[in-house]
């Protein structure tokens, strides 16, 4: 029995899978975000309700915003309670017991890599267009990292051959940076050049 838990900038859900794949339990509630210990709690009570209520020995992933850093803490999270927390090792901590946490857009790969629409390709690229713009990079069903655990990162390098005529006015990421792909193609930036070009044309 595998415990999986999805961790997103709205909502947790956690979902337990038996041997054959099949869902056998369920759970969604919204993600705390005024503080580390109230999100660190639900966290943990998903686990011990669905324990549980399985009632039999789980392995448990994590997949979820950000990246964990060399030193284990994570960092770019867009839940900002959980940048610089050292949250795999509390979460083993109080279990008891190893639980791989990694990206929700490297999941997501390695998923479609195995068994998905990139089942039988040696690359499989990745790629989240939600609130955010994220990706994933997997080699031979192996999940790649890179030295600073962000591969497949691409939302905050620069749009590539952006012009204001074609493209709007430039746009300063929330990053610091200027015209990342962000900006443009995550359902925020479409929503923002939408918006302008309904509002040009209405003018
Ligand atoms: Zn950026």
């Amino acid at each position: 029995m595998r415990l999986g838990l999805d961790i997103g900038g709205t909502k947790i859900e956690a979902v337990v899978i038996d041997k054959t794949g099949e869902i056998i339990y369920r759970e969604r509630r919204a993600t705390p975000k005024q503080s580390y210990g109230d999100f660190f709690h639900a966290v943990t009570d998903m686990i011990a309700k669905a324990m549980q209520t399985v009632n039999q020995p789980l392995s448990v992933g994590i997949g979820g915003p950000g990246a964990v850093d060399s030193r284990g803490l994570i960092k770019n999270s867009n839940i900002l309670v959980l940048n610089q927390q050292a949250f795999t090792r509390d979460l083993e901590q109080a279990l008891g017991m190893p639980v791989p946490v990694t990206n929700d857009a490297n999941c997501f790969t390695l998923s479609e890599a195995m068994d998905g629409s990139g089942c039988g390709h040696c690359v499989v690229f990745g790629v989240i267009l939600g609130t955010g713009c994220g990706g994933g990079l997997c080699v031979d069903n192996r999940l790649i990292s890179g030295p600073n655990t962000c591969a497949g990162e691409w939302g905050h390098n620069a749009l590539p051959r952006y012009h204001e005529s074609r493209d709007g006015e430039g746009v300063t990421c929330y990053c610091g940076q200027q015209n990342c792909i962000e900006s443009f193609i995550s359902g925020t930036g479409l929503e923002r050049q939408y918006m302008n070009h309904t509002n040009y044309r209405a003018s």
